[in-house]
C-alpha cells in the first residue's frame, strides 16, 4: 500500500500537520496523528513534522521486465523521403549497444506507400539486423499521432529491450508520445549510451543542472527503454555491404486516421543548416563585432574551395544573443551538435554547455588568445592569438 503513514511511537500530538494540510488529509486525536480520507500524498505535512512521524510510502511499479529483447532504432524519413542522417548515427551506435547486450537490432521505417527499398538498404548497410518496414500514406506526413499509434502498436506486440530516437524537432514529439502509452522512462538529449551487458540497463548519460554536470539515468522497473539523442552526437557508421534485404513489411491498423493535412512547408530563419557541415568554422565573442563576419565568410568560402565541400558558419550562444547571427547557428546544448571533419573555432571559450555540441569533429583548429581558454582541451592545433589576425592571414595564404 503506497501514501502516508504515521508512526505512532514518534508522533507527539503536536498538530503541525493538521495546519499545514490544505485537504483535510490528517487529523490528531488523543494526541496522536490519524490519515484521513482526504490525504492526497502531497507530504506538506511531511516536511512540517518536527519529529519524523509521518512518511510517504510508495509501491515500486515492479512491472515485469522479463521477455524484452532487441534494440530498436526510430528511423525517421525527411521530407525529400530520405532517412535522416541522426537515424544512421543511431543504427551505428545501437549497433554496439545490441553486440554488447548479444541481441538484435532492428531499424523502424515508416514510409509513403509507394516507397522503394533504397532506405531500408541505408539502414542495413549501416548495421541493422532488420528493417521493420510499414508503406502506408498515413505515415507520408510527419503526423505524430498515426506514428505513435504505430510505434506503440509494434512495441506491445514485440516487446523491445530499447527504444531509441533521434532528437528532432518530430523525435522530440514522437517519443514522450510513446513513453506515456507504454508507461516507461525516457531520457532526451543523452550523449553517451552504454549497455551493461548482465543487467540489460541501458546507461543514459546527459547534461544537467545546465551542462555544469552528467547525470546517468537507468530505468530499472519499466520497458522499454528509451532515449533520445541529437544529431551529430554520434559518428555515421561506414556502409556495408548488403546482401539480401531484411525487411518485415507491417500493416498499419485500419483503425489509425491522420488528422494532420500539410498545406506547404516554409524553411525558418536564413535555412542554414550546420549540422550536417563537412566544415564549420565557429565563431566566438572574441570576434569583436558583425562586421568581422565579412571576413570570416570569405575564410569559409576558400577553406570549401580547398576542401572540396561546403564549409558553413556556426556560432556560440552569445553571438546569437548580440544578434550577429541568426539561431540557426548555433552550437552547443542549445543549439545543434555539429560532426564535421574539420572545425575552425574563432575566439570560442569553450564553454561546457558548446562543448556539447562539437565533440562529433574530426579536427578542431582552435584559435584564443587566452592561452588557459577551455577550448584548447579539446582542440587538436591550437593557435595562441588574435582570431581576425589569424583570419586574415589564413585568407592570404589560401588566396595564393
Ligand atoms: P566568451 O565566453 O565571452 O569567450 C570569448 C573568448 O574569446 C574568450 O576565451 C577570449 O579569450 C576570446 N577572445 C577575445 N578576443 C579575442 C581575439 N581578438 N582573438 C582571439 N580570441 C579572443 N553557449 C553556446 O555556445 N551554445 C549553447 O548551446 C549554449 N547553451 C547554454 C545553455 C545554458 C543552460 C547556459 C547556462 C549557457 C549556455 N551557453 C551556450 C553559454 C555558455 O555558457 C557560454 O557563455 C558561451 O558559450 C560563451 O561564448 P563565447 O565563447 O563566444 O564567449
Amino acid at each position: 500500500m503506497s501514501g502516508l503513514v504515521v508512526d505512532a511511537e514518534k508522533c507527539v500530538g503536536c498538530r503541525r500537520c493538521e495546519r499545514v494540510c490544505a485537504s483535510d488529509g490528517i487529523e490528531v486525536v488523543d494526541r496522536r496523528a490519524r490519515v484521513l480520507d482526504g490525504c492526497v500524498s502531497c507530504g506538506m505535512c511531511v516536511d512540517a513534522c518536527p519529529v519524523g512521524a509521518l512518511a510517504i510510502e510508495r509501491d515500486e511499479p515492479g512491472a515485469d521486465t522479463s521477455g524484452y529483447h532487441d534494440v530498436w532504432v526510430f528511423s525517421q524519413v525527411g521530407s525529400d523521403g530520405a532517412v535522416l542522417g541522426v537515424a544512421l548515427e543511431l543504427v551505428g551506435k545501437a549497433r554496439e549497444l545490441a553486440d554488447a547486450r548479444g541481441c538484435r537490432l532492428v531499424a523502424l521505417l515508416g514510409e509513403h506507400s509507394d516507397a522503394d527499398d533504397v532506405n531500408a538498404r541505408a539502414l542495413v548497410a549501416a548495421g541493422a539486423d532488420e528493417v521493420l518496414r510499414t508503406c502506408d500514406d498515413r505515415l507520408a506526413h510527419t503526423d505524430v499521432e498515426c506514428f505513435a499509434a504505430w510505434l506503440c502498436a509494434l512495441a506491445l506486440e514485440r516487446k523491445p529491450e530499447v527504444i531509441l530516437y533521434g532528437a528532432t524537432n518530430f523525435g522530440r514529439e514522437l517519443a514522450p508520445r510513446v513513453a506515456v502509452t507504454l508507461q516507461t522512462g525516457l531520457t532526451a538529449d543523452c550523449t553517451i549510451l552504454e549497455m551493461d551487458r548482465e543487467t540489460g540497463l541501458l546507461q543514459q548519460t546527459r547534461p544537467a543542472f545546465g551542462g555544469n554536470l552528467m547525470a546517468t539515468i537507468v530505468c530499472p522497473n519499466n520497458r522499454p527503454q528509451m532515449a533520445t539523442v541529437r544529431p551529430g552526437i554520434f559518428p555515421a557508421p561506414e556502409p556495408r555491404e548488403v546482401g539480401e534485404l531484411p525487411v518485415t513489411d507491417v500493416l498499419l491498423d485500419a483503425a489509425v486516421y491522420g488528422r494532420v493535412h500539410v498545406l506547404s512547408r516554409e524553411k525558418a530563419g536564413d535555412g542554414v543548416s550546420i549540422t550536417d557541415a563537412e566544415a564549420l568554422v565557429v565563431v566566438g565573442r572574441g570576434i569583436g563585432s558583425k562586421k568581422a563576419l565579412a571576413r570570416v565568410e570569405r575564410l569559409a568560402e576558400l577553406l570549401g574551395q580547398r576542401l572540396g565541400c561546403s564549409c558553413e558558419i556556426g556560432c556560440t550562444r552569445p553571438v546569437v544573443e548580440a544578434g550577429w547571427l541568426d539561431y540557426s547557428h548555433q552550437v552547443g546544448q542549445t543549439g545543434v551538435s555539429v560532426a564535421p571533419r574539420l572545425l575552425v573555432s574563432l575566439g570560442v571559450s569553450g564553454a561546457i554547455q558548446h562543448l556539447a555540441g562539437i565533440s562529433g569533429a574530426e579536427t578542431i583548429v582552435a584559435v584564443n588568445e587566452d592561452p588557459d581558454a577551455p577550448i584548447f582541451g579539446v582542440a587538436g592545433y591550437k593557435v595562441v592569438g588574435d582570431c581576425l589576425v589569424v583570419v586574415e592571414e589564413l585568407i592570404s595564404q589560401l588566396e595564393r
